[in-house]
């Protein structure tokens, strides 16, 4: 290596390791320029700027360069460089959402470092460190949280004494994160506020915002308030899209813990922005229009305004589209079943039971065993409650009434913590293949050999179609009988045995 290259390397790897990733960029972007480097050169000047690529959020444009450069790395048989570029392939595809790729290739980066690690006596603890918290990570997006967590602390313990701040501040912030997850909300603090000690800045919103939510769910709004402050100098320093969004959001959250009127429609107004900008990810923008169904909730019960429910419809709309095309069936299933609630709430109990049915089958096309069985109680109460649904109706009750037994704000709390499990970022990929697809009007599962499709165009698959037919025997589109031969029946209140009684046929 010429003398020159190595002491420009040198110098992007200090940047770098202070945090200052766009100025190692741009050391690497001139370095690239120039043509007097062999080839092995090259090779090193790209793999330092993979790492940079997936550290400023590019995340297909590092898999790109490591693949490339993997390739040669592995004819030349340097392992050490094999490694990174293994490492860096497998974090990316993970918080891509590829999360069995990253399993992948994981398992091949730890093949290759146990051979390392008998080769080469230099100092692995960052190596290994990064390798431990990709494999937290997968855990993670699993829904595997203790394991993750324990995993996370393996990755902090290589990480303490070396002078690699970003593996320290990223381990601790995974924690921290696991920690607010499992609702152990004081360590969750104890471990966030050890990253703003460590104050490497490309990562600090994060630890940040863990105390901003944290100190909301525990009613310190003063402590809140505090970290937002600090999150607003990050945003003012690094004005990066990520920053002031997630700055916009903490935000948001904290005017809706308020009192006070004019602070939710504030919240209320920065939410509703966050949820229709599709130039967002994906997640911002769901726990954005979750959070508004919440806001619509708690105006509901004070004004007992029904026409609410329609300024909520665009958004569950929006949030039904987007866990659709983003296959992300849990959240699809639940949504549904918070449709049904919503048209409790006006007693449209046609409508209710048609949703219930909905999330019922998503749940068991995809699998979600647990989520079928709640579906399953929560049908048969409302068989048991439809009585009561419509007397509350005639009677106008209050809709904080009707709030209270469908247990709404239980569910809203759930779906909140059930889409914090899910993986942060899915790639677009996928949405140009589910395209190409037939997919039930039901399940939302694509149509396979098996199909009804109903003379005004709707498509059902095998099960549903059946499934239907056993119910209420009608299009759900055009009203027109499914099975001529058999009797329509449409929804009222005598047919809920029929829906009871069928497990026990
Ligand atoms: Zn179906
Ligand atoms: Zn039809």
């Amino acid at each position: 290596m010429s003398h020159s290259e190595s002491k420009e390397l040198k110098q992007a790897d200090h940047l770098m390791r202070e945090g200052k990733i766009n100025e190692a960029l741009q050391i690497i972007l001139e370095l690239e320029k120039r043509d007097d480097f062999t080839h092995q050169e090259l090779l090193s000047i790209k793999l330092f700027k993979a790492n940079l690529l997936y550290k400023l959020g590019d995340l297909l444009g590092a898999i790109n360069y490591a693949e490339d450069i993997f390739q040669e790395f592995q004819k030349q048989g340097n392992l050490l460089s094999s490694f990174d570029t293994l490492i860096i392939q497998a974090y990316a595809h993970g918080i891509m959402g590829n999360v069995s790729q990253s399993e992948d290739i994981i398992k091949q980066a730890e093949d290759l470092f146990k051979i390392v690690k008998e080769t080469f006596t230099i100092d692995l603890r960052e190596r290994e460190s990064f390798l431990v918290r990709i494999k937290a990570n997968i855990h993670y997006f699993k829904g595997e949280i203790q394991p993750s967590l324990e995993l996370n602390k393996k990755a902090y313990e290589l990480a303490k004494d070396t002078s690699n701040k970003e593996l320290i501040s990223a381990s601790l912030s995974n924690i921290a994160d696991k920690y607010k997850l499992m609702k152990e909300y004081d360590k969750a603090i104890m471990y966030a506020k050890e990253v703003v000690k460590v104050n490497y800045k490309p990562i600090l919103r994060f630890p940040l915002s863990i105390l901003i939510e944290t100190y909301i769910k525990k009613g310190d709004i003063k402590e809140a308030k505090v970290y937002l402050d600090k999150l607003h100098e990050i945003k003012e320093e690094y004005d990066t899209k990520r920053t002031s969004i997630l700055y916009r959001y903490n935000n948001a959250l904290l005017l809706k813990s308020s009192l006070r009127a004019r602070n939710r429609i504030k919240s209320e107004d920065i939410f509703k922005e966050i949820a229709m900008d599709n130039t967002l990810p994906i997640e911002q923008r769901y726990d954005a229009i979750i959070n508004l169904c919440d806001l619509f909730l708690i105006e509901l019960r004070i004004t007992n305004d029904p026409e609410i429910l329609d300024e909520i419809q665009p958004f569950i709309q929006e949030l039904l589209y987007l866990a659709e095309h983003h296959h992300l069936y849990v959240i699809l299933a639940e949504t549904y079943l918070l449709q049904a609630k919503f048209s409790l709430l006006t007693s449209d109990i046609k409508k209710a039971k048609r949703f219930i049915t909905q999330a019922q089958k998503i749940s068991e096309r995809f699998g979600y065993k647990e989520l079928k069985e709640r579906i399953t109680n929560e049908q048969s109460k409302l068989l048991k409650q439809s009585d009561i649904w419509e007397k509350l109706k005639e009677m106008g009750a209050p809709m904080d009434e009707r709030i209270k037994l469908a247990h709404l704000n239980e569910h809203i709390e759930e779906i909140i913590e059930k889409r914090a499990m899910l993986p942060a970022f899915i790639t677009e990929e996928k949405v140009a293949i589910h395209k190409e697809k037939k997919i039930c009007l039901v399940c939302r599962g694509e149509v396979l050999r098996f199909s009804y499709i109903c003379e005004c165009g709707a498509i059902y698959c095998d099960n549903c179609a059946r499934a239907l037919t056993n119910l209420e025997n009608v299009c759900w589109v055009c009203d027109n009988p499914i099975d001529y031969l058999k009797p329509v029946k449409p929804y009222t209140e005598e047919e809920e045995i029929n829906v009871d009684n069928k497990g026990k046929k």
